[in-house]
């Protein structure tokens, strides 16, 4: 069972926030069992749901409460010359969509694993710990549910295992603990459940959650169908064999959504 002696003290303990259920859940736990992070990073996209971002401050309060780090945010560096400062604004001037709607992480890659990893490079602990020989431990929110289970397996068979930088660890899978586990243990913090967490466009989100979204926040719903309206008549467009639109196969505006917004 993964408790605080079990990491090297040597090894600052990172973990990227996407202000989700695994994210507080997992914290939560780890205060439990008094491992204390070294630093909080919050890769923001600029195009989160607003339910996220209304999260953070919940967040960075309960971090307050237990002595934990101040979440740091960081941020895609764009030149002078980009006419664009988030993933939203990157798609709508290049009349595309996010990577994920081609089947690539590029979005992810470039909006929130490269920000983080380059406020890294630059932050003291880390270097010391390279310059020791170790490695900087990411922490990261998969949880016990088969799915998770086959995520993570899949992050180290592309080579994350011989990463000379980072190790990784997955401590809710690790305790044993599920999606249902996790809301039980913020509902017993008496925290709010955070809502799904993603880029108000991602392909990830099942047509409840696009209902929901349209439900609560009908002005990024609009923005997610403009910038698939403006693929659609745009340069990138392949025709009926390519991407059709944020579902991929489908354009999110073909859908038939559950007005009331609930259901999974
Ligand atoms: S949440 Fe979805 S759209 Fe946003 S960066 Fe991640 S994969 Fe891309």
């Amino acid at each position: 069972m993964l408790e605080r002696q079990h990491f090297d003290p040597q090894q600052p303990i990172v973990v990227a926030c996407g202000m989700g259920v695994n994210m507080m859940a997992m914290f939560i736990e780890m205060h439990r069992r008094a491992i204390r992070p070294d630093l909080l990073l919050f890769a923001d996209t600029g195009a989160e749901k607003t339910s996220t971002y209304l999260y953070v401050p919940i967040f960075r309060q309960w971090c307050r409460d237990v002595d934990f780090p101040e979440l740091v945010v960081v941020r895609y560096q764009t030149l002078t010359s980009t006419p664009y400062d988030t993933l939203t604004g990157n798609c709508l001037a290049n009349e595309t969509l996010p990577g994920i709607a081609f089947g690539m992480k590029s979005c992810s890659i470039k909006w929130k694993r490269d920000p983080q990893d380059r406020f890294c490079n630059h932050w003291e602990p880390a270097k010391a710990a390279w310059d020791a020989g170790a490695r900087v431990n990411k922490i990261i929110g998969f949880d016990a549910t088969p799915r998770d289970q086959r995520r993570a397996k899949a992050t180290f068979a592309k080579g994350k295992a011989d990463d000379p930088k980072y190790g990784y660890t997955y401590p809710l899978q690790q305790w044993g603990i599920d999606r249902d586990g996790c809301k039980r243990i913020i509902a017993d913090e008496g925290l709010p459940v955070p809502k799904e967490s993603a880029c108000f466009f991602c392909l990830g989100m099942k047509p409840a959650e696009i209902a929901r979204n349209k439900r609560d926040n009908p002005a990024q719903h609009e923005i997610a169908l403009d910038m698939e309206r403006r693929f659609r008549e745009g340069k990138h467009y392949r025709g009926e064999g390519g991407t059709q639109g944020l579902g991929r196969r489908f354009a999110w505006a073909d859908l038939k959504l559950n007005e009331a917004g609930d259901g999974d």
